[in-house]
């Protein structure tokens, strides 16, 4: 098994190459356009043969590095179909596995922080996107975003998981870089013993700034990275 946990430190996005040792076909996670080449770099050092290429979301604050990689690779790209983005090889529902060598990803649909927001189950570990942050969630102010989507989403699709998976998030600002579901579950400020109608209001009260980057990166990743 092969599994890697990549940082850009432009947009604190984590990217997650997962690979078959067996057969050396891998799977890659929320890849950042930037970081494309160091991507590729470690796909060869580690002689893997890259089968997908698969987003958790349209992303409003990187741009995705899908296409180059897709370019550089021949790897296939796929996006959840609720996020209604165009130029993507295969769109994926609730539950679908993406498979690659004798390995399996499954999908699970978890609305909330966009409309199409996926989290992904491979082994002990759970790749959640922005829906789940370690201490945290996504935000739920623009891209259609609904609180009360992502508050159904982490209590009933994600804390109901074993508590011992593992959670590796899309984002950290704070440099961490793992958590597990029986610690968010009890120590995470916004969920834990928080009812949905005050995890609303909280969402609600946020007040964040726009991401710099999101006129281009949304409608860039619309499009699955392409120009
Ligand atoms: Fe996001």
């Amino acid at each position: 098994m092969i599994f890697r946990q990549l940082f850009d430190p432009l947009s604190s996005t984590y990217t997650y190459l997962l690979g078959d040792s067996a057969g050396g076909n891998a799977i890659v996670v929320d890849p950042v356009r930037e970081q494309a080449g160091r991507d590729l770099e470690l796909i060869r050092e580690l002689d893997l043969k890259l089968a997908w290429i698969v987003e958790s979301h349209v992303h409003a604050d990187h741009v995705t590095g899908a296409s180059a990689l897709k370019q550089a690779t021949g790897a296939r790209t796929s996006v959840a179909r609720n996020c209604g983005a165009t130029g993507f090889d295969r769109l994926f529902d609730d539950d679908d596995h993406l498979q690659f060598g004798t390995e399996v990803l499954r999908v699970i649909a978890t609305p909330g922080h966009t409309p199409g927001s996926s989290c992904f189950l491979w082994r002990d570990r759970l790749l959640t996107g922005d829906t789940l942050l370690i201490g945290g969630c996504g935000r739920t102010d623009f891209q259609h975003g609904d609180a009360g989507a992502l508050y159904d989403s982490i209590t009933l699709r994600l804390f109901t998981l074993p508590d011992d998976t593992l959670v590796y998030p899309g984002h950290d600002y704070r440099g961490r870089r793992v958590s597990s579901i029986a610690e968010e579950r009890a120590t995470n400020p916004r969920l834990a013993g928080v009812s949905r109608e005050r995890f609303i209001e909280i969402m609600g009260n946020l007040d964040l700034p726009t991401p710099v980057l999101m006129n281009e990166a949304v409608p860039a990743n619309l499009r699955g990275g392409t120009h």
